[in-house]
């Protein structure tokens, strides 16, 4: 069952220096079961995808066009009471710098009931979110002391698995996870991707969009991968074949710079690729990763690339270099 369609989705930030093209004619679907892991630099739009599909963005941020579809619903036409409800047990996010998401002055235990109330969780089912939040909790690394702090007590890493608690706690059918781990030790980053896989496999979440700057960690996690460069995908297909095939030119040198097993290096710079990543507000012409593709060829620069199926369908390709349907010369 298709739980997302999103539809040439067209999303801006209206500023005063211009119209920063953050998310510009992204499409895909999510099915129940499937992950599908987003990945590109920083600045690439991840994070406002997220917070579009999730209907949580703010002015500058605007929607120009295109829709998002949940269970075959657009959720920019929901009413608000409708949408009230898709939030939490429907689509639910895990935002980026998830430590600063909770109410400072509210004990956890208490955004826990404040959550169970706002979303009308009937009696019978309270008691059993209650004590589902406890053993979470364990899973997450969690003391069960940290249900009677406030989150100013609590140290980052702590406060972003309770925002990662809070954001699973009903079950969404869809999560957005949006760089989940970012700010936490490798041994964190661990129980919280165990967590969060342990959730979809054992379908209390149906599905998940899982954003992140490291392709390495979305190949562990994902079923399925989206590159995007620019605020477009340019690739998309079934994770161990985006992982042992790229096709896209950006797709190749973002797999070449992983590091080996066990050198786990935050890295910046994407190496291999000169220049930086395009303004979105002026982007480069046709292809927009032609200034920085090592491919590039004259048509590249003058008109934007189509998107190629290959595989029979499993895979799409934004790049001239698959134009004729066909692997790349
Ligand atoms: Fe490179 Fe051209 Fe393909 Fe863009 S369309 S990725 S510039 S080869
Ligand atoms: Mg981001």
């Amino acid at each position: 069952m298709k739980l997302l369609e999103v539809r040439d989705l067209k999303a801006y930030y209206f500023t005063s220096a211009g119209e920063v093209k953050a998310v510009d004619g992204v499409s895909f679907d999510l099915e129940q079961g499937q992950v599908l892991g987003v990945v590109g630099e920083s600045g690439s739009g991840k994070s406002t995808l997220g917070s579009v599909l999730s209907n949580t963005m703010r002015p500058p941020l605007k929607v120009v066009s295109g829709e998002v579809l949940f269970k075959g619903v657009n959720i920019f036409k929901m009413h608000p009471e409708e949408l009230r409800k898709v939030r939490a047990a429907g689509i639910s996010i895990i935002p980026q710098y998830a430590m600063n998401a909770l109410n400072p002055t509210s004990k956890i235990r208490d955004i826990v009931r404040d959550l169970l109330i706002s979303h009308e969780v009937p009696p019978d089912e309270f008691a059993y979110r209650v004590k589902l939040a406890r053993e979470r909790a364990l899973k997450l690394g969690l003391p069960p002391w940290v249900f009677d702090r406030y989150a100013i007590e609590l140290s980052g890493g702590m406060r972003q698995r309770v925002t990662i608690l809070i954001s699973t706690l009903l079950d969404p059918e869809v999560l957005i996870a949006d760089e989940p781990t970012s700010a936490l030790d490798v041994v964190v980053q661990r129980l919280v991707i165990q967590y969060l896989q342990d959730l979809v496999s054992e379908g209390s979440i149906k599905s998940m969009v899982f954003i992140t700057h490291d392709i390495a960690l979305v190949n562990e996690i994902s079923t399925d991968i989206a590159v995007m460069y620019a605020g477009q995908i340019v690739e998309m297909g079934p994770a161990e074949d985006v992982m042992t095939n790229p096709r896209h030119p950006y797709t190749k040198v973002l797999i070449s710079n992983i590091p080996e097993p066990g050198v786990r290096i935050a890295k910046k710079r994407v190496e291999g690729l000169r220049g930086e990543p395009p303004s979105l507000i002026s982007p480069p012409s046709g292809c927009r990763f032609h200034p920085r593709c090592p491919m590039a060829k004259d048509i590249c620069s003058r008109q934007a690339p189509p998107t190629v199926h290959l595989d029979g369908g499993r895979r799409a390709v934004t790049c001239w270099l698959y134009a004729g349907g066909g692997e790349a010369q």
